[in-house]
């Protein structure tokens, strides 16, 4: 029977960035129970980078990404990882204080944020409604990212170094016998050393499969919708467009602007489906925010954000079983933190140190150990 180091079970952006790390040192099996990578969240979420609208561990995580991704290894991608996009924070009457207060903590964390009157922030986005905005701010440090890219490099650096990636095949259950891991799959059996849970929304359901108490992940759906914008709008110059208690946001996307209102609904891991409500809810933002009136609705999906109960990652040896590794409960900073947490994963796997940015950055891997829930 076929032996691996380390089976993955998840081909999303989790499962992908890990083989990445570590099929270099190990020998590695993706298991993706789709016949595509990243079908799930990792092909539905908005693609931004965000140094800033996270937990301070999030934050962290992301600095160390964004080396990554602005300069990734060679070989690696032919594209750009991330283009420039900025976003403008707004705010309606009774938000000024919010919106300044915002803006005050981006300059005391060092970041050359741009106040805006109402006027200026009409010039960067002319469709927004004018007596609904009543104050603005631009900070320049968001950017696009491009995630089908990413993904693929991840894949194809993993193959390279010699890890299988199956997709197809869905993990079963998984027991130990003999101190190795006996994996069933659709495809059929193998044994590995460790089984790696980066299942996403069904991180819960693969620990149960393998006899690994769960760690309370919970997906929760979030709902996006694209529109037409008229022709004279250049779509793709405009900044991302955030309300600043993060009611909703606004961004181009593929010549298109995308909507969500930012929801957050707890549901069973599924293929989600996007709400007749929620998407109702992206239409009304769009319509109260900016002179916008939407006839149609071009596209809309819906994806799921998995949380743990601190909404920090899971990632490390269950408790209950040091052969069964956690590498899950992402929420919606997977696809950012990516290169982070799958360095982060694979070095813990490997036992080798982290590289020392790690540390500068404060970054503590028992914050996000499976024991730290009760
Ligand atoms: C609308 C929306 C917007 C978002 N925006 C952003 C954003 O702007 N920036 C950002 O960084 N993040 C964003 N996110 C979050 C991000 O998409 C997720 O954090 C990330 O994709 C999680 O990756 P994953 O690999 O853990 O999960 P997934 O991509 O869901 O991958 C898990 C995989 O495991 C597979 N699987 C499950 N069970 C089995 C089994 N038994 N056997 C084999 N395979 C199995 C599934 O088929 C799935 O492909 C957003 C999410 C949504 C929904």
């Amino acid at each position: 029977m076929q032996h691996y180091d380390v089976a993955i079970v998840g081909g999303g952006i989790a499962g992908l960035s890990l083989a990445h790390f570590l099929a270099p040192s190990r020998t590695v099996v993706v298991l993706e129970r789709e016949t595509a990578h990243g079908y799930h969240s990792t092909g539905r979420s908005a693609a931004e980078f965000t140094l800033r609208d996270n937990a301070p561990e999030v934050n962290a995580l992301a600095r160390i990404s964004h080396a990554f991704m602005e300069n990734p290894p060679e070989g690696f991608v032919s594209v750009p990882l991330l283009t420039a996009r900025g976003s403008l924070w707004i705010g309606t009457v009774g938000k000024e204080e919010a919106i300044a207060r915002a803006r005050q903590a981006a300059e005391a964390a060092g970041v050359a944020v741009v106040p805006l009157t109402v006027e200026e922030a009409l010039l960067r986005v002319p469709f927004l409604d004018r007596d609904y905005v009543a104050a603005a701010y631009f900070d320049p440090n968001y950017w696009d990212i491009d995630v089908d890219a990413l993904l693929q490099g991840y894949a194809r650096s993993a193959r390279r170094a010699g890890a299988e990636l199956v997709t197809g095949a869905e993990l079963l259950g998984a027991r130990q016998e003999d101190g190795r891991w006996k994996v069933e799959s659709s495809t059929g059996a193998f044994t590995a050393d460790i089984v790696v849970n980066a299942s996403g929304g069904w991180a819960d359901t693969v620990a149960q499969r393998c006899g690994v108490a769960p760690a309370g992940i919970v997906p929760h759906r979030r709902t996006a919708i694209t529109v037409d914008l008229p022709a004279d709008i250049n779509v793709a110059a405009l900044p991302e467009i955030n309300e600043i208690d993060e009611i909703y946001y606004f961004k181009p996307d593929a010549g298109r602007l995308l909507a969500s209102p930012a929801d957050e609904t707890p549901c069973e891991p599924a293929d989600v489906q996007s709400e007749e409500l929620d998407v109702a809810y992206a239409v009304h933002y769009l319509e109260e925010a900016t002179d916008l009136k939407i006839g149609r609705i071009a596209s809309s999906w819906a994806g799921m954000r998995s949380f743990s109960a601190d909404r920090l990652p899971v990632i490390g040896p269950a408790k209950d079983n040091p052969a069964f590794f956690w590498l899950a409960g992402q929420g919606g900073y997977g696809i950012l933190t990516s290169p982070a947490l799958g360095q982060l994963a694979a070095n813990m796997i490997t036992e080798q140190p982290l590289p020392e940015v790690f540390a500068r950055e404060g970054i503590e891997p028992a914050a996000f150990s499976p024991g730290r829930f009760g």
